[in-house]
């Protein structure tokens, strides 16, 4: 059994919520995975107590997986990559897919990263100052701490990374951001619990794909990245993920 600890459940364009992301815990060992807007204060407000009863920051986080290019996926990267350099005087531990490694330093971050000013001189920055990134190749297993995660490209405007994450006993299974995709849901059905996206448009999830799905599927189905004006409602027999909630990933409590 491991911790979810939901950071943010709102979709790209949500007013009321962060954008989706999550942090797991197993005998300490924090995984972050996704690093949208204002990630601290997503972090500060949801207050996911650490054993000493403060809440978890960014200093707490031991990896993160980022899964995507996108902007409420990845906004909030630069900052928390910055604020661990300055203030703990190390990279962020980095785990993403090959396509997303190949754009994230010199298409993203090196606008704004690749050069800093020092008092006297403007010095050139390498993407290994802010980042210790590792690849994760599809479908390949990967052990980050206590977990093992296995990937899959989703249908989605950019390729994005659907996940089986397994502590040994218990298994999460993600579907990322993610067109309609019976055999990605057949990819996650054996896992203990599934965090599954929706939102509108072609490359997302309509919530009612999802509700008329097979109880045995939709009873282990907490969902996320939805929109504003699914919060609080009741549909279809779906349980909305809500924020600032953790959930036991081998447990009862969803
Ligand atoms: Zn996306």
């Amino acid at each position: 059994m491991f911790e979810l600890m939901m950071n943010g459940v709102g979709d790209a364009f949500s007013r009321i919520h962060w954008g989706t992301s999550f942090l797991l815990r197993r005998d300490g060992f924090v995984l972050a995975v996704d690093c949208p807007d204002s990630y601290r204060r997503a972090l500060l407000e949801n207050g996911f107590p650490k054993e000493d009863g403060e809440p978890i920051d960014v200093g707490d986080i031991d990896a993160m997986i980022l899964t995507h290019l996108h902007g409420d996926h990845v906004n909030g990267l630069e900052m928390v990559a910055c604020f661990k350099r300055f203030a703990f005087g190390a990279p962020l531990t980095l785990y993403t897919s090959p396509e997303a490694e190949a754009d994230l330093w010199e298409r993203r971050l090196q606008a704004s990263l690749g050069v800093l000013y020092d008092g006297t001189d403007w010095v050139p920055q390498r993407r290994e100052d802010f980042l210790d990134v590792t690849v994760m190749e599809w479908g390949e297993p990967i052990q980050i701490g206590p977990f093992t995660i296995t990937t899959r490209p989703t249908v989605h405007h950019l390729k994005a990374t659907a996940m089986r994450i397994t502590d040994g006993e218990s298994t999460l299974g993600y579907s990322c951001d993610t067109a309609f995709d019976p055999e990605l849901i057949d990819w996650l059905s054996d896992a203990d619990l599934i965090l599954h996206e929706t939102s509108m448009g072609p490359a997302h999830t309509p919530i009612d794909k999802l509700a008329g799905l097979d109880a045995s599927i939709r009873d282990k189905m907490l969902i996320g990245h939805y929109p504003d004006a699914f919060a609080g409602t009741e549909i279809g027999g779906l349980t909305l993920a809500i924020q600032g909630q953790t959930y036991d990933v081998g447990g009862q409590n969803h």
